[in-house]
């Protein structure tokens, strides 16, 4: 049986490197990087609530500062 829950994520990145934190969760800075420089982690897998809108807006984040078009929180309304 493939194990696809989100707990499992964190301890295949870890099989590449990915360091968690004290809880089993990836642990990423403020901009979504994990330790390993090409991975990036959003949602139930890093720390904070576990909640679905939480989720949709790591994920926009994380694409924004990818792809270098993240507004700076200070500009925001
Ligand atoms: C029963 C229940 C009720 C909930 N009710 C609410 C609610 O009312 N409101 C709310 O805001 N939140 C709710 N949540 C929480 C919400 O569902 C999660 O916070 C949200 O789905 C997290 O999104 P995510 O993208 O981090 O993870 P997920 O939505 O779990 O997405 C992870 C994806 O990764 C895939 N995956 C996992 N391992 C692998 C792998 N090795 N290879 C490839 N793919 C993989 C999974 O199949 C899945 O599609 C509820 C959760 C549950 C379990």
């Amino acid at each position: 049986m493939t194990d696809h829950s989100t707990t499992t994520i964190p301890r295949h990145a870890q099989n590449v490197g990915v360091k968690l934190d004290n809880r089993g969760r990836v642990a990423v800075d403020d901009h979504f990087r994990s330790n390993v420089p090409s991975i990036y982690a959003i949602g139930d897998c890093i720390p904070g609530p576990m909640l679905a809108h939480k989720a949709e807006e790591d994920g926009i984040a994380a694409v924004e500062i990818i792809a270098g078009t993240a507004v700076p929180s200070t500009l925001q309304p």
